[in-house]
């Protein structure tokens, strides 16, 4: 409880709005979610080790995720002028990274075998290694949850926390995996 006490306030200091307790056993690995990676909306798929397909095939993500036994969702919630607040929008986006990254250093601290999960594909390196050569900085990049199969909004609802705050805000979400 005390942990858990903890890893809430840590969050809300690395600039998230909103934080709460992981029950793993919430996580369901999902092909559909995997599925939606493969369509490649975003431009990543098989451009980073952080992505489908080179992150690993769903089942090692699975048995990687069921390695651990508690964690931490967090979530930055950006409000927006409107439906068209592009820069809000990126605003918001920008507070999750920055608060991601500055979480993921004081985890690794406290847990270097933890596993975050995070919002959009890794962007340690301007131009990945992959496929050519191993990840440079294993230790900082950063997979989303989901490429890892897992449904976002089920996973936010299943722990208490909202995925959608309401008209005219965007939510970003992650989460971390403790031993
Ligand atoms: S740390 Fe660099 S090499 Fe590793 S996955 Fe991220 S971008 Fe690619």
């Amino acid at each position: 409880m005390e942990q858990e006490k903890e890893l809430l306030e840590l969050a809300l200091q690395c600039g998230f709005t909103h934080a709460a307790p992981l029950d793993v056993s919430t996580l369901h690995v999902m092909q559909e979610v995997r599925d939606m990676c493969a369509v490649n909306t975003c431009g990543m798929y098989g451009k980073r080790w952080s992505c489908p397909p080179g992150c690993g095939t769903i089942e090692e993500c699975e048995e990687r995720i069921r390695r651990y036994h508690g964690g931490v969702v967090v979530q930055t919630v950006g409000q927006l002028e409107d439906s068209f607040d592009v820069e809000g929008i990126q605003d918001a986006a920008k507070r999750q990274k920055e608060a991601f990254a500055r979480m993921t250093e004081e985890m690794r601290k406290r847990y270097p075998d933890m596993l975050p999960l995070g919002t959009g594909c890794c962007q340690q390196c301007a131009e990945c290694t992959y496929p050519d050569a191993p990840c440079r900085f294993p230790d900082k990049a950063m997979s989303s949850m989901e490429s890892y199969g897992l449904l976002v909004n089920q996973v936010c609802t299943d722990n208490g926390l909202r995925y959608n705050h309401g008209p005219n805000t965007i939510a970003y979400t992650g989460c971390f995996l403790l031993p």
